[in-house]
């Protein structure tokens, strides 16, 4: 395998940021988009209900099954996986057009998507956000409150699955403090230097 970049520092122009459900990895993403407003956050696709906050076109594209099942069979998704009964993809298109244009893209997606990137597109920088141990990755999923208990179980199940797949990204960010962790992402996204 040859490397895709020059150092493990050098900026990716696609970026993959994955983990456990509960992480942190949507405040993360959020945060590097309001310091650095030039990285397109790509919207996914899912046949999830909207939670409260949340804003078709904005969080999500919201459709149900069939529909989603049509968008696949048009080859409309760069990536898309089954998550805990919904199934979730990344709208091709958008994510083209911004790379075509040299602008930095970050993807928030779980393991099978991931996987399916580093596939398609092997320049991508996969990141792996890590929580700082597995009992706080508890207390976040529970503290959300957004979910009902199976539903909570259900993502505690995959995120053991997909913490022992770590080893499979370039990069892991350990998400101790969202400061910390938000100033290690920026630098691979962008480039630029972290102030200590
Ligand atoms: P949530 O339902 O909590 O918003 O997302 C559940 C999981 O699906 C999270 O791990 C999230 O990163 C992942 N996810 C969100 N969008 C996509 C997508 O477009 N593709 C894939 N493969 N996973 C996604």
């Amino acid at each position: 395998d040859t490397p895709a970049f020059e150092s493990d520092t050098a900026p990716a122009l696609l970026t993959v940021l994955s983990g456990p459900s509960g992480v942190g990895k949507t405040t993360l993403a959020k945060h590097v988009r309001e310091v650095h407003p030039e990285v397109w956050l790509s919207v996914s696709a899912t046949t999830r209900k909207p939670r409260p906050d949340e804003v078709d076109g904005v969080h999500y594209f919201f459709y149900d099954r069939p529909t989603f099942e049509d968008l696949i069979a048009e080859g409309e998704f760069l990536e898309h996986a089954e998550y805990a009964g919904n199934l979730y993809g990344t709208p091709r298109r958008p994510v083209g057009q911004r790379l075509a244009a040299g602008q930095p893209v970050l993807l928030e997606i779980e393991l099978q998507g991931a996987r399916q990137v580093r596939r398609a597109m092997p320049a991508a920088r996969l990141v792996f956000l890590a929580p700082p141990s597995w009992e706080v990755l508890e207390q976040r999923l529970r503290g959300r409150g957004t979910e009902p208990e199976d539903v909570i179980e259900a993502r505690l199940d995959t995120g053991r699955i997909e913490l022992a797949a770590e080893s499979e990204f370039d990069v892991t960010i350990v998400n101790t403090t969202v400061a910390e962790a938000a100033a290690e992402l920026v630098e691979l996204v962008t480039g630029s230097p972290i102030n200590h």
